[in-house]
């Protein structure tokens, strides 16, 4: 099975790199590809390049088999439509290999906003990440159908299941990241020292607006 993580890794932090861990392990993933977008479809641009926030990705992982940095929605013009890389991915594996898509519960509550979301379970299984305790939401009879209240029945065929998987949520948000470095104190201990270099060597988020909210 394959893993696809998708997000803006604007820039990487321990909430994305523990939970892509767990999920490849719980899941045992033959690969958990994170995938940075270009422009994300659903919210304002990044003040960092694409490029950029895919070398911190990959020193993020560099000493971590099972997880790869995948660049394909970076090579593609127009916004990042997860539909897209999913069938990239698909036309690239076959049609018999399965693909977990992973999210985390906030993305998932706004799964209906993306392009034709639908489709997504045409070439792959959702799998939303929550945090112990968490029952999920009243979901939708398009949703519902799908449900494996089992992971097995994730490997019994390609795509199309919808799984919900407790992980280890700890709070971290780039976002916040963002706001401390322009604040002018250090995120220390909350991503990779690599990471952290890697932002301080090119004075990134110094000059970012002091975003509202997490
Ligand atoms: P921002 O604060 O800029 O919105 P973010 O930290 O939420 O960024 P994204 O790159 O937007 O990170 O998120 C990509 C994916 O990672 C999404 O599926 C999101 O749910 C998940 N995610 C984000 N933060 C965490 C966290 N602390 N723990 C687990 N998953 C996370």
């Amino acid at each position: 099975m394959i893993g696809v993580y998708g997000g803006t890794f604007n820039p990487v932090h321990y909430g994305h790199l523990r939970t892509a861990l767990e999920v490849s392990e719980l899941f045992r993933l033959d690969e958990l590809r994170l995938i940075p977008c270009r422009i994300p479809a659903h919210r304002d641009q990044p003040t960092v390049s694409g490029e950029m926030r895919l070398h911190m990705l990959q020193l993020a992982i560099a000493d971590t088999p099972g997880l790869l940095a995948d660049r394909r929605e970076l090579d593609r013009d127009g916004p990042s439509y997860m539909l897209d890389t999913l069938q990239s991915l698909r036309q690239e594996l076959g049609a018999e290999r399965s693909i977990l898509l992973f999210v985390g519960a906030d993305a998932f509550a706004g799964l209906t906003q993306w392009h034709q979301y639908r489709r997504l379970f045409d070439y792959a299984h959702i799998v939303v990440m929550t945090r112990p305790g968490f029952d999920h939401p009243v979901l939708a009879e398009g949703f519902r159908q799908r449900l494996f209240d089992r992971p097995g029945g994730l490997q019994s065929r390609a795509a199309g299941g919808l799984f919900f998987q407790t992980v280890t949520l700890l709070d971290i948000s780039a976002t916040r990241i963002r706001a401390i470095i322009a604040a002018g104190r250090s995120p220390q201990f909350l991503l990779p020292p690599q990471v952290l270099a890697f932002i301080r060597q090119h004075q990134l988020y110094r000059n970012h607006p002091l975003t509202t909210g997490n």
